[in-house]
């Protein structure tokens, strides 16, 4: 099969969707990879790179859509490449359709086959290629809650994981997810004293078992979190509740309890946020503060750490892009559940639920 390796075009999106490592592997497995010019360059790769590992180097996105059987992305495609998706071709790549009705009519016209990356999901309900990101964002959390405990930034000026006779800060991670366990087994791993809170008990079980001893699981409820909060020092909030809008777990009325200085680092905001006072922000202007607590709202935080990301996602992404590219999507789909559960707009037709049922569309 011929892949295309598009560059991002996004504002400030900085990952690529292969390797050169990654080119390699489709080679051997007897695929032609077409990697337009300057892709990889801010995920450390440039075109040299990719052409010592076998790949074609393409000057335009044109001629990526016109030659390729399979185009990849990071990122949605955007308008100015919406006419140039053909029928036939696979669109691979994160597509977060339900929440983008002209891009889900632009490819139910096109008659490609688009199979999203935040959809592919195993038997066990986990989604494999959100996980990465999820990883990269709650290891973030935590540094970047320690930076802005800085006096300097604003912070109240705590030292995460304080010093011998000194106490370290307080952590408290609300959702004790792959976010939260991420953020929290960073902080742990800085010295600090950490609580996670859920409200699903084996989740609870789990944590208890494979967390250190400086992290203490508590079942989440407003009485806990009001007491939590007040002694925090740093605030994660890594909640979701999947299908439905994030609950406003940290209300105004509890941050006013709350130290001045003390940070929040909502990873949630992505899906609305966490607490009341969330608003997203950008990596250029990252944090705003009320009540006097320094809220960081960045809502795609893994594109600060682009070399990171870039390769935790194509660490997921290849498999599935292999399966494809060896089998076609027809017998791709046919073979792997998980593959068709990707599949969301299919030759003219839309086949995933919650996008049809979102724009009223046929299913
Ligand atoms: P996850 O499903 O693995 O974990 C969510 C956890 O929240 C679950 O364990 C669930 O039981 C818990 N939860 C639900 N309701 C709760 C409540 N009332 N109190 C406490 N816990 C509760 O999800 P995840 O992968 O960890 O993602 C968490 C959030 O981070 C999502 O909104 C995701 O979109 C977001 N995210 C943001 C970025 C970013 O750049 N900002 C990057 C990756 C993920």
């Amino acid at each position: 099969m011929i892949v295309g390796i598009l560059k991002e075009i996004k504002t400030a999106e900085n990952r690529v969707c292969m390797t050169p490592a990654g080119v390699e592997m489709m080679n051997h497995h007897d695929h032609t990879v077409l990697v337009e010019k300057d892709a990889g360059l801010n995920s450390g790769f440039g075109d040299a790179d990719y052409a010592e590992h076998g790949a074609v180097i393409v000057a335009t996105p044109q001629e990526i859509y016109q030659r390729a059987e399979m185009v990849m992305h990071v990122k949605e495609p955007l308008p100015s490449e919406y006419d140039l998706i053909r029928q036939d071709q696979i669109v691979f790549t994160y597509l977060h359709l339900a929440a983008a009705e002209e891009l889900t009519h632009k490819l139910v016209k096109s008659g490609s086959i688009c199979i999203a990356y935040e959809t592919i999901q195993k038997v066990d309900g986990s989604l494999p290629l959100l996980t990465p990101m999820s990883e990269v964002a709650g290891r973030m959390a935590t540094q970047q809650g320690a930076k802005y405990l800085e006096m300097a930034q604003g912070g109240l000026g705590v030292l995460l994981g304080g010093v011998p006779g000194v106490d370290p800060a307080t952590v408290v991670v609300i959702g004790g997810g792959v976010v939260g366990m991420n953020a929290a087994k960073m902080a742990c791993g800085l010295g600090a004293k950490v609580y996670i809170v859920d409200m699903n008990l084996d989740r609870l079980r789990y944590l208890s078992d494979v967390m250190p001893s400086n992290c203490i699981p508590l079942m989440s409820s407003p009485a806990t979190l009001r007491k939590l909060v007040k002694e925090a020092d740093v605030v994660i909030g890594a909640v979701l509740v999947a299908g439905a809008k994030t609950p406003k777990l940290i209300t105004r009325e509890m941050l006013k309890t709350m130290k001045k200085g003390a940070v929040m680092v909502d990873v949630a905001i992505d899906q609305g946020g966490c607490f009341e006072t969330s608003k997203p922000t950008t990596h250029t202007s990252p944090t705003y503060t009320v009540e006097g607590v320094v809220h960081y709202c960045v809502a795609n935080m893994p594109g600060a750490v682009a070399k990171t990301s870039t390769l935790a996602l194509t660490n997921a992404t290849l498999p599935y892009a292999l399966q494809i590219a060896d089998k076609g999507w027809k017998r791709a789909i046919q073979e792997n559940n998980e593959i068709k559960l990707g599949a969301n707009v299919v030759k003219g037709k839309v086949t995933y639920k919650a996008v049809a049922e979102a724009f009223g569309l046929e299913y």
